[in-house]
């Protein structure tokens, strides 16, 4: 464990020289990263191939396009995210000046995940390089490939004594885990979340928790089929499309009303059918299960036979080459597993109801979820899905797109995480706003001072 104290102690050395505040070192460090991407495009896709079958033009919109677009944001934002703003003061306190100066926390550590092992891991590295850090990334095991690319590579672009990539497993991140932080930035399971929690307790360390749920997509009614196409593609794309289902804002059930679910179906198998064509286990278009664990977690959701029975699509498994066909279910028992849990795979259960004005009451039983998707044109339901809810995010009439737009604040919230990222928010994330006020000598108000009597009470 000497070493990895060793790294940590290299690490703050160089935090506490001053070099990571300067913006000529956070520059840099962010155009280093541009470039970091634009070299290593190749190695990259070949990475996520290898690791999840991603094919370039996923790996590109999902993972390269992602790092790419935070970076340039950033590069061209730092100078004015970095600059203390004015804080306005009460006339009591005349003459006065204020600022609000952001600081970065020292040294971080940022843990990614294996279904975007490159963006998730790099996209929080932006924010920590942005808000002048020093940082130890710790890239998931479940993602090997991706991760021994990360720590051959990040140290011939990036400063390597401020930036530094910890390969290991759970047995690293619990001595990880142990040390002293400024910042933890965890992106995973509710589970692991907990864990990194009660870690982050022992030295009163601050967290940003990326976690995941059950994002529920409400249908409302479908009045014109052309919608219809376009709904049964971005519920097609939220679901199957981005890293088959693996995917934190994945869409994990359908809640549509009874009488339009045979029309849904349809219009999702037709879809899936011109994205993944006959045979989707052949698709170069489609991921594969990440790793072992998930697919084992995947089969255990689908053995029970009520669930088996209310498989309307798909539902096909190879153990032997982990793929599960892209699989529909019509009303699974709501106290199963796959509707109690995140499912994280390519599975999406259809929930019909009565009337969709009970989705929120539906959502509303269970935790928090980190996205809501509504289709929808009717303005007062939209209104009371955002009054009556509470999610990371609510996207109507789209799916996942909310990701990639640097001007919102993406996180989660309740059990689905807290702390959010993304743009001036992923810089405030790793920052903390210093108060700071000047004041001169003069002049002096006495009653502030003892001796207390009734006069200064009245003042
Ligand atoms: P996970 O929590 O099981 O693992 C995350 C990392 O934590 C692992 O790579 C491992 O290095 C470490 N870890 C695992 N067990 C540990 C332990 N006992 N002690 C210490 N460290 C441990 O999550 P996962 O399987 O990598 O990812 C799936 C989960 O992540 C899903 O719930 C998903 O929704 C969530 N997720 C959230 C986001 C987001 O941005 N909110 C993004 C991607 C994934």
């Amino acid at each position: 464990m000497e070493g990895l104290e060793g790294t940590l102690a290299g690490v703050r050395e160089t935090f506490e020289s001053g070099r990571t505040r300067s913006i000529a070192w956070r520059k840099s460090q962010l155009k280093a990263m541009i470039e970091f991407v634009q070299d290593n495009e190749e190695k990259i896709f070949k990475s996520l191939d290898q690791d999840l079958g991603k094919h370039p033009v996923e790996a590109y919109r999902d993972e390269i396009g992602v790092v790419a677009k935070s970076a340039k944001h950033a590069l061209s934002c730092v100078q004015k995210w970095m600059t203390p703003k004015k804080g306005n003061l009460p006339l009591l306190f005349f003459p006065a000046s204020a600022q609000v100066m952001p600081e970065p926390f020292g040294v971080v550590l940022i843990m990614g995940s294996w279904n975007f092992p490159i963006s998730l891991t790099l996209d929080p590295l932006i924010g920590a390089i942005s808000a002048g850090n020093a940082v130890i990334l710790k890239p998931s095991e479940l993602s090997p490939t991706c991760a021994s690319f990360l720590a051959e590579t990040i140290p011939k672009y990036l400063d390597p004594n401020a930036i530094k990539v910890i390969e290991g497993g759970i047995d690293v991140c619990h001595q990880l885990l142990q040390q002293k932080w400024d910042k933890i930035f965890f992106t995973g399971s509710q589970r692991v979340g907990r864990i990194v929690m009660t870690a982050a307790a022992q030295h009163l360390t601050p967290v940003t928790l990326e976690l995941g749920g059950k994002c529920p997509a409400i249908l409302d009614s479908i009045s014109n089929p052309n919608n219809m196409k376009v709904i049964a593609k971005r519920i097609v794309g939220a679901k199957w499309g981005s890293c088959s289902g693996q995917a934190c804002i994945a869409i994990d059930y359908v809640l549509v009303e009874e009488k339009f679910a045979s029309c849904l179906i349809d219009s999702l198998r037709k879809t899936m059918k011109r994205f993944y064509g006959e045979s989707p286990r052949e698709s170069k278009s489609i991921c594969k299960i990440g790793n072992e664990t998930n697919f084992k977690r995947l089969l255990n959701l689908l053995k029970d036979p009520l669930v088996q029975a209310s498989i309307v699509h798909g539902g096909s498994v190879d153990e032997e080459t982990m793929f599960i066909e892209p699989t529909i279910l019509l009303n699974p028992p709501l106290d199963s597993q796959i509707m109690t849990e995140e499912i994280f795979g390519p599975l999406l259960p259809i929930i019909t109801l009565d009337n969709i004005q009970e989705s929120i009451e539906f959502i509303n039983s269970k935790p928090k979820p980190l996205a809501i998707y509504a289709f929808t044109k009717d303005e007062t339901f939209k209104k009371q899905i955002l009054s009556k809810t509470s999610s990371g995010s609510v996207t109507f009439n789209d799916t996942l797109v909310q990701f990639i737009c640097d001007s919102l604040p993406f996180g989660g919230v309740g059990q689905s995480g807290f702390g959010r990222y993304h743009g001036k928010y992923s810089f405030d994330s790793f920052s903390h706003e210093k108060a700071i006020l000047q004041r001169g000598f003069f002049p002096e108000l006495e009653p502030r001072y003892p001796p207390w009597n009734n006069f200064k009470l009245q003042f």
